[in-house]
Protein backbone atom coordinates (compact mmCIF):
# COMPACT_ATOMS: atom_id res chain seq x y z
CA UNK A 1 0.00 0.00 0.00
CA UNK A 2 0.95 3.43 -0.65
CA UNK A 3 1.28 5.41 2.37
CA UNK A 4 -0.17 9.10 1.59
CA UNK A 5 2.04 12.07 3.14
CA UNK A 6 -0.46 14.76 3.55
CA UNK A 7 0.77 18.43 5.25
CA UNK A 8 -1.71 21.01 6.20
CA UNK A 9 -1.54 24.73 6.89
CA UNK A 10 0.00 26.04 9.96
CA UNK A 11 -2.33 27.45 12.70
CA UNK A 12 -5.46 25.84 11.41
CA UNK A 13 -7.38 22.60 12.29
CA UNK A 14 -5.48 20.87 9.72
CA UNK A 15 -1.38 21.79 10.76
CA UNK A 16 1.14 19.12 10.91
CA UNK A 17 2.61 19.84 14.38
CA UNK A 18 6.05 18.90 15.24
CA UNK A 19 7.16 19.75 18.65
CA UNK A 20 11.22 19.94 19.41
CA UNK A 21 12.15 18.92 22.96
CA UNK A 22 14.84 20.21 23.36
CA UNK A 23 15.82 23.92 21.18
CA UNK A 24 19.39 24.97 21.38
CA UNK A 25 21.28 25.16 17.76
CA UNK A 26 20.40 22.12 16.64
CA UNK A 27 16.42 21.90 17.16
CA UNK A 28 16.88 25.23 15.59
CA UNK A 29 17.95 24.03 12.37
CA UNK A 30 14.96 21.03 12.43
CA UNK A 31 12.70 23.95 13.00
CA UNK A 32 13.33 25.93 10.63
CA UNK A 33 14.03 22.81 8.00
CA UNK A 34 10.14 21.89 8.97
CA UNK A 35 8.73 25.85 8.57
CA UNK A 36 9.93 25.34 4.82
CA UNK A 37 7.78 22.15 4.58
CA UNK A 38 4.54 24.29 5.89
CA UNK A 39 4.86 22.55 9.18
CA UNK A 40 3.91 24.20 12.66
CA UNK A 41 6.49 23.66 15.27
CA UNK A 42 6.43 24.10 19.29
CA UNK A 43 9.67 24.46 20.83
CA UNK A 44 10.48 23.31 23.80
CA UNK A 45 13.43 23.99 26.20
CA UNK A 46 14.62 24.56 29.59
CA UNK A 47 15.47 28.39 29.72
CA UNK A 48 13.72 30.51 27.86
CA UNK A 49 14.39 32.28 24.49
CA UNK A 50 16.65 29.32 23.38
CA UNK A 51 17.35 29.67 19.71
CA UNK A 52 14.66 27.20 18.37
CA UNK A 53 12.34 28.90 20.28
CA UNK A 54 12.95 31.92 18.33
CA UNK A 55 12.01 30.34 15.12
CA UNK A 56 9.02 28.59 16.11
CA UNK A 57 5.61 29.43 15.85
CA UNK A 58 5.33 28.47 19.79
CA UNK A 59 7.34 28.27 22.68
CA UNK A 60 7.36 26.28 26.36
CA UNK A 61 10.04 26.58 29.04
CA UNK A 62 9.90 23.34 31.26
CA UNK A 63 11.92 21.38 33.36
CA UNK A 64 12.38 17.95 30.06
CA UNK A 65 13.51 15.41 32.96
CA UNK A 66 10.75 15.83 34.70
CA UNK A 67 8.07 13.89 33.46
CA UNK A 68 4.66 15.41 34.44
CA UNK A 69 5.89 18.75 32.86
CA UNK A 70 6.83 16.10 29.89
CA UNK A 71 3.76 14.51 29.49
CA UNK A 72 1.83 17.78 30.29
CA UNK A 73 2.97 19.91 27.39
CA UNK A 74 2.16 17.29 24.74
CA UNK A 75 -0.87 16.54 26.07
CA UNK A 76 -1.83 20.24 25.43
CA UNK A 77 -0.44 20.38 22.33
CA UNK A 78 -0.84 16.86 21.08
CA UNK A 79 1.90 17.17 18.02
CA UNK A 80 1.77 14.82 15.29
CA UNK A 81 5.25 14.37 16.09
CA UNK A 82 7.30 14.79 18.80
CA UNK A 83 11.41 15.40 17.97
CA UNK A 84 13.98 14.80 20.95
CA UNK A 85 16.97 17.18 20.29
CA UNK A 86 18.99 16.03 23.66
CA UNK A 87 19.62 13.11 25.75
CA UNK A 88 18.10 14.89 29.06
CA UNK A 89 14.68 14.06 28.93
CA UNK A 90 11.71 11.97 30.58
CA UNK A 91 12.23 9.30 28.63
CA UNK A 92 9.65 6.91 30.21
CA UNK A 93 7.10 9.77 30.07
CA UNK A 94 8.25 9.81 25.86
CA UNK A 95 7.11 6.05 25.78
CA UNK A 96 3.81 6.45 27.41
CA UNK A 97 2.68 9.39 25.68
CA UNK A 98 2.91 7.46 22.31
CA UNK A 99 1.18 4.47 23.98
CA UNK A 100 -1.74 6.29 24.73
CA UNK A 101 -1.82 7.64 21.18
CA UNK A 102 -1.13 11.43 22.46
CA UNK A 103 1.88 11.49 19.34
CA UNK A 104 4.88 9.71 17.91
CA UNK A 105 8.23 9.85 19.26
CA UNK A 106 11.13 10.63 16.66
CA UNK A 107 13.10 8.12 16.43
CA UNK A 108 10.92 5.66 18.83
CA UNK A 109 10.55 5.69 22.61
CA UNK A 110 13.20 2.73 22.67
CA UNK A 111 15.95 4.58 20.96
CA UNK A 112 15.57 7.49 23.07
CA UNK A 113 15.50 5.29 26.24
CA UNK A 114 18.54 3.12 25.11
CA UNK A 115 20.60 6.22 23.93
CA UNK A 116 20.15 8.27 27.21
CA UNK A 117 22.31 5.71 29.00
CA UNK A 118 25.88 4.92 28.49
CA UNK A 119 24.78 1.61 29.56
CA UNK A 120 21.99 0.80 27.65
CA UNK A 121 23.23 1.73 24.01
CA UNK A 122 27.04 -0.78 25.02
CA UNK A 123 25.24 -3.76 26.07
CA UNK A 124 22.74 -3.69 22.96
CA UNK A 125 25.90 -2.90 20.59
CA UNK A 126 28.22 -4.98 22.07
CA UNK A 127 26.50 -7.51 23.80
CA UNK A 128 23.51 -8.11 21.46
CA UNK A 129 24.82 -6.95 18.28
CA UNK A 130 28.17 -8.43 18.52
CA UNK A 131 29.89 -4.82 17.01
CA UNK A 132 33.07 -4.28 17.55
CA UNK A 133 33.62 -1.51 20.50
CA UNK A 134 36.88 -0.40 23.09
CA UNK A 135 37.03 -3.08 25.88
CA UNK A 136 34.72 -1.45 28.47
CA UNK A 137 33.87 -2.06 32.40
CA UNK A 138 30.40 -0.84 34.35
CA UNK A 139 31.58 0.20 37.89
CA UNK A 140 29.98 2.09 40.61
CA UNK A 141 32.75 2.65 43.41
CA UNK A 142 36.07 3.55 43.48
CA UNK A 143 37.38 -0.12 43.92
CA UNK A 144 35.24 -1.23 41.28
CA UNK A 145 36.69 1.71 38.57
CA UNK A 146 40.24 0.67 39.89
CA UNK A 147 40.14 -3.19 39.70
CA UNK A 148 38.34 -2.50 35.97
CA UNK A 149 41.42 -0.31 35.18
CA UNK A 150 43.42 -2.80 35.96
CA UNK A 151 41.76 -5.70 34.44
CA UNK A 152 41.75 -3.23 30.85
CA UNK A 153 45.36 -1.72 31.15
CA UNK A 154 45.99 1.41 31.31
CA UNK A 155 44.90 4.27 29.65
CA UNK A 156 41.34 4.27 30.10
CA UNK A 157 38.98 6.58 29.59
CA UNK A 158 36.37 6.71 32.70
CA UNK A 159 32.90 8.65 31.54
CA UNK A 160 29.79 8.93 33.30
CA UNK A 161 26.79 6.90 32.20
CA UNK A 162 24.71 9.87 31.80
CA UNK A 163 26.96 12.11 30.14
CA UNK A 164 27.39 13.33 26.65
CA UNK A 165 30.19 15.35 24.93
CA UNK A 166 32.76 15.30 27.24
CA UNK A 167 30.78 15.70 30.48
CA UNK A 168 32.60 14.45 33.38
CA UNK A 169 34.90 12.17 31.05
CA UNK A 170 38.95 12.09 31.90
CA UNK A 171 41.58 10.19 30.06
CA UNK A 172 43.65 8.20 32.92
CA UNK A 173 47.32 6.98 32.53
CA UNK A 174 48.00 5.97 36.05
CA UNK A 175 46.50 4.07 38.99
CA UNK A 176 47.34 7.62 41.30
CA UNK A 177 44.79 9.43 38.74
CA UNK A 178 41.55 7.08 39.46
CA UNK A 179 40.42 8.96 42.20
CA UNK A 180 40.44 12.00 40.80
CA UNK A 181 38.80 10.66 37.71
CA UNK A 182 36.14 9.12 39.58
CA UNK A 183 35.55 12.16 42.03
CA UNK A 184 35.21 14.15 38.15
CA UNK A 185 33.11 11.63 36.81
CA UNK A 186 30.82 11.46 39.80
CA UNK A 187 30.00 14.84 39.92
CA UNK A 188 29.56 16.13 36.60
CA UNK A 189 27.43 13.79 34.78
CA UNK A 190 24.07 14.56 33.75
CA UNK A 191 22.21 13.06 36.82
CA UNK A 192 24.65 13.12 39.77
CA UNK A 193 25.19 9.21 39.83
CA UNK A 194 27.88 6.67 40.90
CA UNK A 195 27.60 4.76 38.01
CA UNK A 196 30.61 5.16 35.11
CA UNK A 197 31.93 3.14 31.91
CA UNK A 198 35.46 2.47 31.96
CA UNK A 199 36.91 2.08 28.66
CA UNK A 200 40.21 0.79 27.13
CA UNK A 201 41.54 3.80 25.10
CA UNK A 202 41.08 3.45 21.34
CA UNK A 203 44.47 4.97 19.69
CA UNK A 204 42.60 5.09 16.58
CA UNK A 205 43.79 6.86 13.14
CA UNK A 206 41.00 8.98 12.86
CA UNK A 207 37.06 9.38 14.41
CA UNK A 208 34.28 9.68 12.04
CA UNK A 209 30.37 10.75 12.05
CA UNK A 210 28.38 7.80 10.02
CA UNK A 211 25.07 10.22 9.84
CA UNK A 212 22.03 7.20 9.15
CA UNK A 213 18.90 8.21 8.19
CA UNK A 214 16.21 5.58 8.38
CA UNK A 215 13.84 6.55 5.76
CA UNK A 216 10.66 5.22 2.87
CA UNK A 217 12.74 3.80 0.05
CA UNK A 218 10.74 3.72 -2.79
CA UNK A 219 9.44 0.67 -2.15
CA UNK A 220 7.80 2.37 0.85
CA UNK A 221 9.96 0.65 3.93
CA UNK A 222 12.16 1.86 6.18
CA UNK A 223 15.77 1.60 4.93
CA UNK A 224 19.25 3.12 6.27
CA UNK A 225 20.65 5.57 3.90
CA UNK A 226 23.67 7.09 4.74
CA UNK A 227 25.64 10.32 4.16
CA UNK A 228 29.06 10.68 3.00
CA UNK A 229 31.65 9.89 6.19
CA UNK A 230 32.28 13.09 8.67
CA UNK A 231 36.04 13.56 9.85
CA UNK A 232 36.17 15.40 13.05
CA UNK A 233 38.66 16.37 16.03
CA UNK A 234 37.38 16.75 19.62
CA UNK A 235 39.33 18.97 22.39
CA UNK A 236 37.87 17.15 25.88
CA UNK A 237 35.22 15.53 24.59
CA UNK A 238 33.58 18.57 22.54
CA UNK A 239 33.95 18.80 18.88
CA UNK A 240 35.85 22.42 17.29
CA UNK A 241 35.83 21.45 13.62
CA UNK A 242 34.84 18.45 11.22
CA UNK A 243 34.95 17.64 7.86
CA UNK A 244 33.26 15.75 4.90
CA UNK A 245 33.97 13.66 3.29
CA UNK A 246 36.54 12.03 5.59
CA UNK A 247 38.84 9.80 3.06
CA UNK A 248 38.46 5.85 4.21
CA UNK A 249 39.18 3.08 2.76
CA UNK A 250 36.53 1.33 0.49
CA UNK A 251 36.91 -1.78 3.46
CA UNK A 252 36.32 0.76 6.47
CA UNK A 253 33.70 2.51 4.95
CA UNK A 254 32.28 -0.91 4.04
CA UNK A 255 32.68 -2.23 7.88
CA UNK A 256 31.52 1.65 9.30
CA UNK A 257 28.36 1.59 7.03
CA UNK A 258 27.68 -1.94 8.53
CA UNK A 259 28.09 -1.05 12.03
CA UNK A 260 25.35 2.13 11.32
CA UNK A 261 22.76 0.09 9.55
CA UNK A 262 23.07 -2.87 12.39
CA UNK A 263 22.35 -0.20 15.50
CA UNK A 264 20.18 2.00 13.66
CA UNK A 265 17.93 -0.80 12.66
CA UNK A 266 18.19 -2.17 16.43
CA UNK A 267 17.40 1.46 17.56
CA UNK A 268 14.35 1.50 15.31
CA UNK A 269 11.85 4.25 14.05
CA UNK A 270 12.49 6.82 11.45
CA UNK A 271 15.02 9.57 11.44
CA UNK A 272 18.72 10.55 11.32
CA UNK A 273 21.21 9.00 13.63
CA UNK A 274 24.94 10.18 14.23
CA UNK A 275 27.20 6.88 14.98
CA UNK A 276 30.15 7.83 16.09
CA UNK A 277 32.79 5.65 14.93
CA UNK A 278 36.84 4.77 15.45
CA UNK A 279 38.54 4.11 12.82
CA UNK A 280 42.46 2.11 12.87
CA UNK A 281 42.88 1.11 9.40
CA UNK A 282 40.62 -0.92 8.38
CA UNK A 283 39.29 -1.79 11.73
CA UNK A 284 36.10 -0.25 12.88
CA UNK A 285 35.21 0.79 16.40
CA UNK A 286 31.63 1.44 17.26
CA UNK A 287 31.72 4.19 20.12
CA UNK A 288 28.44 5.53 20.45
CA UNK A 289 25.09 6.52 19.01
CA UNK A 290 22.85 9.63 18.49
CA UNK A 291 19.30 9.47 17.75
CA UNK A 292 19.02 12.69 16.50
CA UNK A 293 21.18 15.36 14.12
CA UNK A 294 24.78 15.47 15.67
CA UNK A 295 26.40 18.26 15.67
CA UNK A 296 29.63 17.42 13.80
CA UNK A 297 27.05 17.68 10.69
CA UNK A 298 26.88 20.65 11.22
CA UNK A 299 28.78 20.86 8.49
CA UNK A 300 26.36 19.29 6.21
CA UNK A 301 24.78 22.83 5.84
CA UNK A 302 27.20 23.73 3.83
CA UNK A 303 27.81 20.29 1.87
CA UNK A 304 24.92 18.43 1.03
CA UNK A 305 22.09 18.75 -1.16
CA UNK A 306 20.05 18.49 1.89
CA UNK A 307 21.26 19.36 5.64
CA UNK A 308 20.96 16.03 8.24
CA UNK A 309 17.91 18.67 9.37
CA UNK A 310 16.12 18.75 6.16
CA UNK A 311 17.14 15.29 6.10
CA UNK A 312 15.44 14.85 9.61
CA UNK A 313 12.45 16.79 8.82
CA UNK A 314 11.66 14.59 5.71
CA UNK A 315 12.37 11.23 7.53
CA UNK A 316 10.20 12.69 10.47
CA UNK A 317 7.28 12.98 7.64
CA UNK A 318 7.58 10.04 5.96
CA UNK A 319 9.27 11.82 2.98
CA UNK A 320 11.71 10.80 0.74
CA UNK A 321 15.52 11.97 1.11
CA UNK A 322 18.34 12.22 -1.03
CA UNK A 323 21.90 12.00 1.15
CA UNK A 324 24.12 13.39 -1.79
CA UNK A 325 27.37 15.36 -0.85
CA UNK A 326 27.84 18.19 -3.65
CA UNK A 327 31.17 19.87 -2.28
CA UNK A 328 33.71 18.89 0.69
CA UNK A 329 33.72 21.65 3.00
CA UNK A 330 34.36 21.88 6.84
CA UNK A 331 33.17 23.43 9.79
CA UNK A 332 34.67 25.13 12.71
CA UNK A 333 32.81 25.98 15.92
CA UNK A 334 32.68 29.67 17.16
CA UNK A 335 33.00 29.79 21.51
CA UNK A 336 31.98 31.83 24.07
CA UNK A 337 34.73 32.41 26.54
CA UNK A 338 33.17 34.31 29.53
CA UNK A 339 30.42 34.04 31.04
CA UNK A 340 27.76 36.46 29.78
CA UNK A 341 24.37 38.09 28.47
CA UNK A 342 23.83 39.48 25.05
CA UNK A 343 26.89 39.25 23.70
CA UNK A 344 28.13 41.17 20.33
CA UNK A 345 30.21 39.25 17.54
CA UNK A 346 32.34 41.47 15.56
CA UNK A 347 34.76 41.00 13.03
CA UNK A 348 31.88 39.07 10.11
CA UNK A 349 33.00 41.36 7.16
CA UNK A 350 36.16 40.13 7.41
CA UNK A 351 34.91 36.12 8.22
CA UNK A 352 32.56 36.08 5.29
CA UNK A 353 34.88 37.53 2.55
CA UNK A 354 36.65 34.12 3.45
CA UNK A 355 35.96 32.55 0.28
CA UNK A 356 32.88 29.88 0.04
CA UNK A 357 32.50 30.73 3.52
CA UNK A 358 29.19 31.47 5.67
CA UNK A 359 28.43 31.19 9.53
CA UNK A 360 25.33 30.19 11.72
CA UNK A 361 25.07 32.49 14.46
CA UNK A 362 22.81 30.31 17.30
CA UNK A 363 21.31 33.79 19.18
CA UNK A 364 21.72 31.93 22.21
CA UNK A 365 21.04 34.46 24.99
CA UNK A 366 23.85 34.18 26.94
CA UNK A 367 27.44 32.59 26.61
CA UNK A 368 28.80 30.64 30.01
CA UNK A 369 32.57 29.89 30.90
CA UNK A 370 34.67 28.17 29.54
CA UNK A 371 33.73 26.97 26.90
CA UNK A 372 29.92 27.29 24.99
CA UNK A 373 29.16 27.11 21.11
CA UNK A 374 27.97 30.35 20.21
CA UNK A 375 28.12 29.72 16.65
CA UNK A 376 29.79 27.81 13.59
CA UNK A 377 31.75 28.71 10.40
CA UNK A 378 30.94 26.86 7.40
CA UNK A 379 33.34 26.62 4.05
CA UNK A 380 33.55 24.51 1.35
CA UNK A 381 36.11 24.22 -1.46
CA UNK A 382 37.89 21.68 -4.12
CA UNK A 383 39.50 19.49 -0.86
CA UNK A 384 38.97 19.09 2.71
CA UNK A 385 42.43 20.58 3.44
CA UNK A 386 41.28 23.75 2.10
CA UNK A 387 37.66 24.04 3.59
CA UNK A 388 39.49 23.28 7.02
CA UNK A 389 41.74 26.31 6.33
CA UNK A 390 38.92 28.39 5.60
CA UNK A 391 36.22 27.60 8.26
CA UNK A 392 39.24 28.26 10.79
CA UNK A 393 39.88 31.77 9.63
CA UNK A 394 36.33 32.04 9.17
CA UNK A 395 35.50 31.03 12.59
CA UNK A 396 39.00 32.86 14.05
CA UNK A 397 38.15 36.14 12.55
CA UNK A 398 34.30 36.19 14.65
CA UNK A 399 35.31 37.92 17.48
CA UNK A 400 32.56 37.45 20.71
CA UNK A 401 32.56 40.70 22.69
CA UNK A 402 31.00 40.79 26.13
P1 LIG B 1 31.97 10.49 23.88
O1 LIG B 1 31.32 11.51 24.80
O2 LIG B 1 31.89 9.09 24.38
O3 LIG B 1 31.49 10.66 22.45
O4 LIG B 1 33.52 10.85 23.84
C1 LIG B 1 33.96 12.10 23.33
C2 LIG B 1 35.27 11.95 22.62
O5 LIG B 1 36.27 11.42 23.50
C3 LIG B 1 35.25 10.98 21.45
O6 LIG B 1 34.74 11.59 20.28
C4 LIG B 1 36.72 10.60 21.33
O7 LIG B 1 37.46 11.62 20.69
C5 LIG B 1 37.16 10.54 22.80
N1 LIG B 1 37.00 9.16 23.32
C6 LIG B 1 35.90 8.66 23.94
N2 LIG B 1 36.07 7.35 24.27
C7 LIG B 1 37.31 7.00 23.86
C8 LIG B 1 38.08 5.80 23.92
N3 LIG B 1 37.61 4.68 24.47
N4 LIG B 1 39.32 5.83 23.36
C9 LIG B 1 39.82 6.95 22.81
N5 LIG B 1 39.15 8.12 22.74
C10 LIG B 1 37.89 8.16 23.25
Amino acid sequence: MVHCVNIGTPDSPTATKVMLLGSGELGKEVIIALQRLGVETIAVDRYPNAPGQQVAHRAYTINMTDPEAVAEVIFKEKPDYVVPEIEAIATDALARVEERGWTNVIPCPKATQLTMNREGIRKLAAEDLGLPTSPYRFASSLDEVREAAEALGYPVVIKPVMSSSGHGQSVVREPGAVEAAWEYATTEGRVKGERVIVEGFVDFDYEITQLTVRAKGSDGEIHSHFCAPVGHRQQGGDYVESWQPQPMSEAALTKAREIADKVTTALGGSGIFGVELFVIGDEVYFSEVSPRPHDTGLVTMATQRLSEFELHARAILGLPVDTTLCRPGASAVIYGTEDSKAVVFEGLEEALAVPESDVRLFGKPSSSAPHRRMGVALATADDIETARERARECAQAVKVKY
